[in-house]
């Protein structure tokens, strides 16, 4: 952090902050350039609240050096993060792909989709129970039995459950049953239930909030983190722009972002990031070129009775081509 005090600071206000920074317990080095006073702060800044600063009417303005995030920055760890899930791998060079219904709407539903993506050489199954809809007419997912049904067809295919996890006081029975727990995108920002979702053993998918910036996002997973879970999986599912075509824009470009930032692992979610099923192979694809950890893709068997995302779902012949597709692109790479 830099301190660049106006140019009419008296020497006393500037010794007055250099003694503030240096008692919450960082070392200042002060320089005083033709016109301004400099000071630079290293150390732990972690107890300095920049907005205090600012509100100096001493301070010209205040440069940040480092990132806000800690335990989620590439910084500190440059190794890759590999979350693992029953032996499955996710981040550090793995394709992970997750793929299954928006929602669980039935046993024969949820079995036959599930059997499906599982045959196309899906690694984990994905189904909400709890749907965060924005809507409170719609569909609102069948609670715990859809969680029932989901331990069921990991029974049936031994596909790891990804399902959501929407508020604290449903929290313990998701954690229950489900292996990897998502945190959705309107949920990014809800900070108690971050903080209970750091105090789990389970994996944490984290989505992009609609209008979250990169490092909101992996602000969010630094939530998680310090609580004391280190597996959190981020997830770029598109975000609000001006465009109005597709549902949300993919930002792919931050999938590269993330991987210089972050040793997290960061998966795309190309069914939300567009609302059309047409457009979900050719941006998995994207996706994959510029080094997504994974995939998350919803599927129905029957797209025009779905109660959720029905537009954006893959038909299981399509998301068999969009795997071939994928396989074909990795086998480029070798
Ligand atoms: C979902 O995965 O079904 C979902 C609701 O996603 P998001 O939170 O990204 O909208
Ligand atoms: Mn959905």
């Amino acid at each position: 952090m830099v301190i660049v005090m106006k140019p009419e600071a008296k020497r006393e206000a500037v010794e007055k902050i250099q003694r503030k920074m240096e008692s919450l317990g960082c070392q200042v080095h002060g320089s005083r350039g033709e016109n301004y006073w400099i000071l630079g702060l290293v150390g732990d800044t972690s107890k300095i609240d920049s907005s205090q600063i600012e509100a100096n009417e001493n301070v010209q303005k205040l440069l940040k050096v480092q990132h806000p995030f800690k335990l989620a920055s590439r910084l500190f760890h440059p190794e890759d993060t590999i979350v693992e899930v029953d032996h499955l791998k996710i981040g550090g060079g793995n394709l992970a792909i997750m793929a299954g219904p928006c929602s669980v709407e039935s046993h024969d539903q949820l079995m036959t989709i599930a059997q499906e993506v599982k045959s196309h050489g899906a690694q984990f199954l994905r189904g909400g129970a709890f749907k965060p809809r924005t809507s409170p007419y719609s569909f609102q997912g069948l609670g715990e039995e859809g969680l029932k049904l989901l331990k069921k067809a990991k029974e049936l295919t031994g596909m790891p459950i990804v399902t959501e996890v929407m508020c604290q006081e449903t929290f313990d029975v998701v954690e229950a049953y489900g292996d990897i727990l998502q945190i959705g995108a309107r949920n990014m920002q809800n900070f108690p239930l971050l903080k209970k979702a750091g105090k789990s053993k389970r994996p944490i998918l984290l989505k992009r909030g609609l209008s979250a910036t990169i490092e909101e996002l992996l602000m969010s997973a630094e939530y998680i983190m310090a609580e004391g879970n280190p597996n959190v999986i981020l997830c770029e599912r598109g975000i609000r722009t001006f465009e109005t075509y597709t549902r949300n824009t993919l930002d792919i470009s931050a999938i590269p972002v993330i991987k210089e930032l972050s040793h997290l692992p960061i998966i795309v979610d190309p069914s939300h990031a567009t609302g059309k099923w047409s457009m979900v192979e050719p941006l998995s694809k994207a996706a994959v070129a510029v080094g997504t950890d994974g995939l998350i893709i919803e599927v129905h068997h029957q797209p025009e009775q779905a109660l959720s995302d029905g537009a954006q779902s893959l038909k299981p012949q399509k998301f068999a081509h969009l795997m071939k597709s994928i396989k074909g692109m990795m086998a480029l790479e070798k």
